[in-house]
């Protein structure tokens, strides 16, 4: 004879373990991009461009300063990451090393309040549509998701400009960098997808395996997550 208790407890367990498979399923369903994810802004794969921008006054919890090398030597602002991207930046930069590669960052993490600045003396130089052409507005630069790092060779000789792309550094860093998590954020022939120009130092972390993803299918991340194109292009960055 089984006491009523007994039956509302194998209920209730039933209960929670259906739910939690819906709920499973539910995450199944959007990581395999049937519907379009969107990750939130504290998360890794988070998707940040013109169409897609973080909230005002958006700021990481957990900025660090990575311990590698920068073109300067201030402990500022635009020397820190996220804790999981720094880790992974200082595994590349010695894992660069035993290949005789030799690198430096240029610019990581910039605020929110940092990037208003930037843009707003844009806009009040040259007006907001000219403006709009070669800076992000406040929330839209990747580099205030503390994810974002541009990086150069140790002398700087190509500081998040075009000649980089011909360095061995950015060979390296095209051939290795989804191993430590990082994509090669806008890639050549992604133009009208992540609505940037292709940008051979613009290193994003999403993780080792969305990383290994995107670089075995040659997608970019609005692609990943299945979000819409970006067509509007600009030199910004
Ligand atoms: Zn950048």
């Amino acid at each position: 004879m089984i006491k009523p208790a007994s039956i509302l407890l194998i209920l209730t367990a039933a209960f929670i373990f259906l739910s939690s498979c819906t709920n499973l399923h539910k995450q199944e369903r959007e990581m395999n991009g049937v519907t379009s994810l969107r990750p939130h802004s504290g998360s890794i794969p988070v998707l940040v461009n013109k169409y897609s921008s973080l909230p005002p006054g958006y700021k990481p919890d957990d900025l660090v300063f990575p311990n590698v090398p920068f073109l300067f030597t201030e402990k500022i602002e635009k020397r820190m990451l996220r804790k999981e991207a720094a880790s992974a930046l200082e595994l590349l930069f010695q894992e660069a090393e035993k290949d005789g590669i030799f690198l430096a960052g240029v610019s990581a993490y910039r605020s929110y309040e940092a990037q208003q600045a930037i843009f707003n003396s844009y806009v009040q130089a040259q007006g907001i549509e000219k403006a709009k052409t070669f800076s992000a507005s406040p929330g839209t630069s990747e580099h205030e998701t503390g994810l974002a790092v541009d990086i150069s060779d140790k002398d700087g000789k190509c500081p998040a400009v075009d000649c980089f792309g011909q360095t061995t550094e950015a060979g390296w860093l095209e051939k290795h960098a989804h191993t430590y998590g990082f994509i090669i954020r806008y890639p050549k022939g992604k133009e009208d997808i992540t609505g940037y120009k292709y940008e051979p130092w613009h290193l994003r972390y999403v993780g080792p395996r969305i990383a290994a993803e995107i670089k075995e299918r040659n997608i970019a991340l609005e692609e990943y997550l299945k979000a819409e194109p970006v067509i509007t292009k600009s030199d910004s960055k």
